[in-house]
């Protein structure tokens, strides 16, 4: 039973990550932004009160964060998985630069996640193999960028993935994996109708990814398939 804390529960992907770790008996405190209007994750904490915290959790807001880290206490976290993310403005066209909304996506895509992990490091040192898993975009390679277009998103993801190299340099002495994940493109409000997964096919790959890191995968950008992604 691993103790796993997610962010953005209140549907798509993060709602299924809580349903598919609650099946395998794993500890879940789920965050999510407004609580009183997530019914299908509160839905399932009223089934499994012992076994699922939720928590009010804006990543951008530091309170919240910290409320969450006092919720848990000494409990090591063994795998922290960042997956609130927005897509940011749209449309997003050259010459129509809405420098606020970039701010903001960048504030919850990029900057949130960092402080997430400054925040629970303790609870993270404290962990069994612990290991963060950020919720990246391919949107986000330079490498794989061969359409344009989407500044903000991309340039957000962009931001998350090197926040992800480096906390996977700067935690590894501390036994601390990062991992940056891809989860596909995943039929949710954000993955549209033509998306070409279901979320509990994109969970359930991410979930053996995570299941069977090792250092060696630590700081790599991980496509759905377990193959490289480059940045
Ligand atoms: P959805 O738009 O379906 O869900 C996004 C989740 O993030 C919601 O629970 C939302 O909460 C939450 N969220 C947004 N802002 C905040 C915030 N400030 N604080 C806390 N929670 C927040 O997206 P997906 O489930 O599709 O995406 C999950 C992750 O996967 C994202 O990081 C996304 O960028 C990434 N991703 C998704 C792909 C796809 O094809 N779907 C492809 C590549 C990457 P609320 O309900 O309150 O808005």
């Amino acid at each position: 039973m691993k103790t796993v804390v997610v962010t953005g529960c209140s549907r798509g992907i993060g709602l299924e990550f809580v349903r598919q770790l609650l099946a395998r008996g794993d500890r879940v405190f789920a965050g999510v932004r407004k609580p009183e209007t997530a019914s299908e994750l509160t839905a399932l904490a009223a089934a499994e009160p012992e076994q699922l915290t939720v928590l009010p959790l804006d990543v951008t807001q530091a309170a919240h964060r910290a409320n969450l880290a006092a919720t848990l206490g000494d409990r090591g976290i063994d795998l922290l998985i960042a997956n609130a993310g927005v897509y940011g403005p749209v449309p997003d066209r050259l010459g129509q630069t809405d420098e606020d909304g970039w701010l903001e996506t960048f504030r919850v895509n990029a900057i949130a996640p960092r402080q997430l992990v400054e925040t629970l490091l303790p609870q993270l040192r404290a962990g069994n193999r612990p290991c963060i898993a950020l919720l990246s975009s391919k949107m986000g390679s330079m490498g794989d960028n061969g359409s344009g277009g989407a500044y903000i998103y991309r340039s957000s993801k962009a931001a998350l993935n090197a926040v992800g190299v480096s906390l996977a340099r700067d935690l590894a002495d501390q036994g601390i994996l990062t991992l940056v994940l891809h989860p596909g493109w995943v039929l949710t409000d954000m993955g549209g109708p033509n998306a070409e997964i279901t979320v509990s096919e994109s969970v359930a790959q991410m979930l053996a990814t995570l299941d069977r890191a090792s250092s060696a995968d630590n700081g790599r950008f991980i496509d759905i398939d377990g193959s490289t992604i480059p940045w």
